[in-house]
């Protein structure tokens, strides 16, 4: 029997994920890019001796890239480590008040109970609810796609739906949260997890409180030599495995032919494939490479998750009251969302910094730093982003200037900077979108395009902008549902 050949388009964490497993599955893939190499939006940025990742930062759930390598009997120790973080973010309230979130269960409800006066039962419970909402759903909502009926008949799936009434899908993360806990810190700072979907945990559902499970059961994770490692260790990986990778070219076109993906245009020729899989995003995919295709508009059209302002800060000088990740909150979380859902910015936005160079040598140049400081806004509409950059800039350094009790403009001596233009012009994605659509709809995750096509037989999606969503974990879990389903 001749062997399957598979084009994938993209080579962000989706594109490589499902390249490996396909490989594995014994098909002849060739992964096209229009970047000079692999990572997406997880690539790295390097200037004036300082290095950032372009985006993700905090790595949760590692042990998913590791499948990828276990699968090709390879051990993951020999590609790349990782480590647990002790603390795992340091939060700074606007009273002054700063609390740390540890890997240790006994620790973290000490800090709670210590700072915030939080009876360490509350924590206790919630840490109970969101380990038994992960368990009813990562096999169901990860692991499979939630449009074939395959994914429900099975003991362990009819378990978990009888078992729904517990994963709070009829209250916001806000209501569920406000009524768990005593403290408004403790409330503003597990809202908080609504954002690493881009999500508003005042419109949210609360099963979203799910999100924070991986991070507070089985630890917060950094990459030895950060986020871009993932996909650099993927692609060595992939050379192994004789998958071939075509860099710096851009597919212009998915051929389709009697209503199947037979390959892809690039220059005007077209290079055959049996399966097409696009890890570009999905609005992308249909508007550019799909031109003659009906498109599902309503799932197209569905609300961006946020988008976000980012400085790439290189700083002459060691911060020692910040920790790897820091978090500075607004004052009035309610009215930081507001402004979101009005498309404009929070003059005192919530400030996320993250800082690798603290645990890993050679981001930064000897007794500096490289600041990653980023400001969760709504996506692009045509907001004038020159101006807001400006304005942020200003406001951000003036609240982490105060938070530090000192001045930190004249230590920046580096900056790149990112916008919702920036971003969508950068990776193409639609509005300049971090996670896709938002999670803000209870039903959301059954709204977010499958990774398969209803109308066009073997073309496949994976990547952030479909199921089961943006994320590093969720996006290497779209290729491997992909990968299923082409088998
Ligand atoms: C600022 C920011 C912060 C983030 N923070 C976090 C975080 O802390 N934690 C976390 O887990 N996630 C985070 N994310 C999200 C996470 O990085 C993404 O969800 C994930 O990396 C997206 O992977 P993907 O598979 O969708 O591919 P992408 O990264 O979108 O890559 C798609 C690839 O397709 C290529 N491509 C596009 N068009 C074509 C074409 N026509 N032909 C050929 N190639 C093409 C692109 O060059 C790109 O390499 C963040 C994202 C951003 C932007």
């Amino acid at each position: 029997m001749s062997i399957k050949k598979v084009i994938i388009i993209g080579a962000g964490l989706g594109g490589l994920a499902a390249a490996i497993r396909l490989r594995e599955k014994n098909y002849q893939v060739v992964v096209y890019d229009t970047s000079h190499t692999v990572g997406g939006k997880t690539k790295s940025i390097s200037q004036d001796g300082f290095t950032w990742g372009f985006g993700a930062s905090l790595l949760t759930l590692p042990h998913y890239i590791d499948e990828l390598f276990l699968l090709c009997n390879k051990n993951p120790k020999d590609y790349y480590s990782y480590k647990k973080l002790d603390p795992v973010c340091k939060y700074f309230f606007s009273d002054s008040t700063t609390l740390e979130t540890h890997a240790s269960k006994e620790k973290l409800l000490e800090e709670f109970h210590y700072k915030l006066n939080e009876p360490k039962k509350n924590i206790e419970n919630y840490l109970d609810n969101i380990d038994t909402i992960f368990k009813h759903t990562e096999h169901i909502f990860l692991r499979a796609s939630l449009q074939k009926w395959a994914t429900y008949f099975n003991l362990k799936t009819l378990k978990s739906i009888f078992n729904l009434w517990k994963i709070g899908l009829f209250n916001t993360m806000f209501q569920k949260n406000s009524k768990r806990f005593l403290n408004e810190k403790t409330i503003q700072l597990f809202n908080r997890y609504a954002t690493y979907n881009g999500s508003n945990p005042y419109r949210t559902p609360a099963t979203m409180n799910v999100i924070a499970a991986p991070e507070y059961l089985q630890g917060g994770f950094i990459m030895e030599k950060g986020m871009p490692q993932v996909s650099q260790a993927i692609y060595k990986l992939a050379l192994e495995e004789g998958i071939e990778f075509v860099f710096d070219t851009k597919v212009d076109e998915i051929f389709i032919s009697n209503n199947k993906a037979t390959g892809v245009k690039i220059n005007n020729k077209i290079i055959d494939a049996d399966i097409v899989v696009s890890n570009v995003d999905v609005h992308f995919t249909y508007h550019h490479l799909l031109p003659n295709t009906k498109k599902p508009e309503h799932i197209l059209n569905q609300e961006r998750s946020t988008s976000a302002i980012i400085f790439y800060w290189g700083m002459s000088k060691v911060f020692d009251k910040l920790d790897v990740h820091n978090i500075m909150f607004s004052e009035n979380y309610a009215q930081e969302f507001a402004h979101i859902e009005k498309g404009e910015v929070y003059a005192d936005a919530t400030i996320y910094i993250f800082i690798s160079s603290k645990t890993i040598s050679g981001h930064a140049p000897q007794g500096m730093e490289n600041w990653f400081a980023l400001v969760n806004i709504p996506h692009n509409t045509g907001q004038d982003w020159k101006t807001q950059v400006d304005i942020c800039r200003k406001q951000m350094q003036s609240k982490i200037s105060k938070h530090l009790g000192e001045d930190i403009a004249p230590y920046i001596i580096s900056e790149y900077v990112n916008s919702p233009e920036t971003i969508e012009r950068d990776t193409l994605s639609f509005a300049g979108s971090l996670y896709g659509p938002s999670s803000n709809n209870k039903m959301s995750a059954f709204m977010r395009h499958p990774n398969f096509s209803n109308d066009i037989k073997n073309l496949y999606f994976a990547g952030g902008s479909v199921h089961p969503g943006g994320g590093v974990p969720l996006c290497l879990m779209s290729g491997k549902i992909v990968a299923d389903l082409v088998e």
